[in-house]
């Protein structure tokens, strides 16, 4: 099956006469005639469904369809992006050890990575997303044990070079994750180029229409965690599991067995069946909407260019991009919908334009359907004067706007009538 096969036929197989769309199966608990079987299934000899918090098999069938789209061996949902970028550091990482993250990722999980994994004892350094070969491998330590970034970062658009980062990652005998949101599978499938681990927020794209809130971790299967001792969790006997070790069970999908019967039992933060259902939903058209909201964007971005009122876009679709040659080579069929930009005035002139637009709505979200625009200097860092603005890489004119599939004409008519307006 092609890609786009895959959104809307992945993952779940009817059998005759059963359900032709995947059921939601609301049901926490699983029956069985007798203990002596239940027990082969806790002690993982034998599988099948015992309790949602471990598998269910709504979310099972989803997360089969994710792991067909980015071409890996397995995939766990969760409840959130911020729960699988957790989990898939947490996996591997514990007390002690280190990471190295490029520094252009999403606020939360630079948050969760510097302050809240640092708490648990988890070092990280942050390293620039345009770090050379050298640059990352001199970042490394004993105890580092993966590299981490995303392949368009939110919100700064930075696009990585991902066989630079993996060949880091590799020739240091740790793994590369890479949080894969604003791609998506449909323009980009890191695994090709070397990466170990991907993370998505499924909030985002891949549920499309702002339901539901959900990530999910895909395992590519290919990264051999026996070759050194860093990996003690994968490849030592786990006690709580009756000394099951999980590289020798279950060989290439042993990371993500290990993140669901261990990681998901002890820590929760399973997506709910309800909301895996609605993510499905989303999947099937996905290939559709991400060429929409690429080819949209790609005509308001070059309409903004040549805006007079507009100082600056990033987008990195624009033959004048830092990251164009990056992109064409990662992502040839597009990049993701997310543009930013500068009005002319500061924030005054980016305040008004955002309070003239008619149909792209002011909300803090990315990547669904519906056209709509962040002002960060007046809503998400509204704390900050004029210089930390400028120190947190975030301007004072700088416009987030996430485009969606509406026609392309009305979201340029919206935004050239504010333009207008913004000019004093
Ligand atoms: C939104 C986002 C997250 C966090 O995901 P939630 O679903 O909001 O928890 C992580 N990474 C990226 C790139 C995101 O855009």
């Amino acid at each position: 099956m092609k890609i786009n096969t895959k959104c809307v036929q992945a993952g779940y197989t009817p059998k005759n006469g059963e359900p032709r769309v995947l059921p939601i199966i609301q049901s926490t608990t699983y029956k069985y005639e007798s203990s002596e079987q239940m027990g082969r299934l806790f002690d993982l000899e034998e599988s099948g469904y015992f309790y949602t918090r471990l598998q269910n098999p709504t979310n099972d069938a989803v997360a089969a369809k994710i792991a067909a789209l980015e071409g890996g061996v397995g995939a766990m949902l969760t409840s959130s992006g911020q729960a699988a970028n957790f989990f898939a550091i947490f996996n591997i990482c514990s007390a002690g050890d280190h990471l190295v993250s490029s520094a252009a990722i999403y606020g939360g999980t630079f948050n969760l990575i510097g302050v809240t994994l640092k708490k648990l004892g988890i070092d990280c350094t942050f390293v620039s997303p345009d770090a050379t070969y050298e640059e990352l491998c001199a970042a490394v330590k004993d105890n580092t044990k993966c590299f981490f970034a995303e392949t368009i970062s939110n919100p700064s658009l930075d696009v990585l070079d991902i066989e630079k980062f993996a060949k880091a990652a590799h020739d240091n005998g740790v793994p590369l994750i890479v949080d894969n949101t604003f791609p998506t599978p449909i323009n980009c499938r890191p695994f090709e180029f070397g990466a170990d681990i991907v993370t998505h927020s499924t909030t985002k794209y891949m549920d499309g229409h702002a339901t539901s809130v959900g990530g999910v971790i895909v395992d590519g299967g290919k990264f051999d965690w026996t070759q050194n001792d860093k990996f003690p969790g994968l490849t030592t006997p786990d006690d709580s599991y009756h000394g099951i070790t999980y590289t020798d069970s279950f060989g290439s999908a042993a990371y993500i067995t290990k993140a669901t019967t261990q990681l998901m039992r002890d820590l929760g933060s399973i997506a709910a069946p309800q909301n895996a259902f609605l993510l499905n939903l989303g999947l099937e058209t996905l290939f559709l909407r991400v060429e929409r909201h690429c080819s949209n964007a790609q005509k308001v971005a070059e309409f903004l260019e040549k805006n007079d009122m507009v100082s600056w876009v990033n987008y990195p679709g624009l033959p004048g991009n830092k990251y164009y040659d990056l992109a064409k080579k990662y992502m040839p069929n597009g990049t993701c919908g997310v543009i930013s930009f500068g009005v002319k005035g500061g924030r005054e002139a980016a305040t008004k334009f955002m309070d003239s637009l008619k149909l792209a709505a002011i909300v803090t979200h990315v990547a669904d359907a519906r056209t709509c625009v962040l002002h960060p200097a007046s809503t998400t860092h509204r704390q900050l004067n004029d210089e930390q603005l400028e120190a947190a890489g975030v301007n004072s004119d700088l416009i987030r706007l996430s485009v969606g599939i509406e026609d392309v004409e009305d979201i340029i008519e919206d935004i050239q009538q504010a333009l207008e307006k913004a000019k004093a």
